[in-house]
């Protein structure tokens, strides 16, 4: 059985020393890929750095969190879009609106994040939404800038029945589970059940949202197992059902990449 980590963050410096070990165990435990996301203009060169070091198996993605949107988000941007043009991403992400931390940039957030929406079509690339605290902005902007062919992933989904449906309204977008899925008062294994299992992306989030038993501690790409066992669950269905629908899932979503599938 083969999966990809479809969003972690293995580049920041939580996990220093230990990236290679890391990604030696991932994929002998059969993790073939991993996406990583950008956040901020300080993380570019780390994430560039892994990714060249395994350019067969870490993909890079390029964009600005949203809560990296502060007063000087015009020059942040450029640097950003200042990348897309040297080298290929396999997304744009992450993007988005988080207005959990803070509303102070709430007007920025959204011009920052339809900017990055507008980038994806241009570039026919996929984006990874992040989203808290803020699904009807994120929700206005998508119909703002074009609900029929952004292509995507609501990245960490927590949402509700009624934000799934409003998802599936979107032709074009899939959910990420993590391993929230595995928690003990998270009602998102039975949230999933209303949509198909051809939405659903595996990710970890890396080094955030370990799954139970490990939660709490730094989530690592092998720890990707324990939310392909939940969602198995929650759908009853096999492993190795889970597992190839969900792969073939971030394969279609994130068909621009040179799969050595
Ligand atoms: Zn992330």
């Amino acid at each position: 059985m083969r999966l990809i980590d479809t969003h972690c963050h293995l580049y920041l410096d939580d996990f220093d020393p230990e990236q290679d070990a890391l990604i030696a165990e991932a994929r002998a435990s059969g993790i073939e890929a991993l996406l990583l996301p950008n956040v901020d203009t300080e993380t570019i060169d780390r994430m560039h750095q892994l990714c060249d070091k395994y350019p067969d198996y870490a993909y890079p993605m390029m964009g600005l969190h949203p809560t990296s949107v502060k007063g000087d988000y015009v020059e942040r941007l450029k640097t950003i879009e200042s990348c897309l043009s040297v080298r290929p991403y396999i997304a744009i992400g992450e993007i988005g609106i988080d207005l959990y931390w803070d509303k102070t940039w709430i007007r920025e957030q959204k011009i920052v994040f339809e900017e990055q929406l507008r980038w994806s079509l241009e570039m026919h690339l996929p984006v990874a939404i992040h989203t808290r605290d803020a699904f009807p902005e994120v929700f206005d902007s998508i119909h703002k800038v074009d609900p029929q062919n952004l292509t995507g992933v609501f990245h960490s989904f927590g949402g509700t029945v009624d934000d799934l449906k409003e998802i599936e309204k979107l032709p074009n977008f899939m959910i990420g589970i993590n391993g929230v899925i595995t928690f003990k008062n998270s009602k998102l294994a039975e949230t999933i059940q209303h949509t198909s299992i051809e939405k659903i992306l595996l990710e970890t989030d890396a080094p955030y949202l370990a799954p139970v038993p490990y939660r709490g501690k730094r989530n690592n790409p092998v720890y990707l197992w324990k939310t392909a066992e939940k969602v198995a669950e929650s759908y009853h269905l096999s492993l190795e059902e889970t597992v190839e629908t969900t792969r073939k899932n971030a394969l279609k979503l994130f068909s621009n990449m040179n799969w050595n599938a």
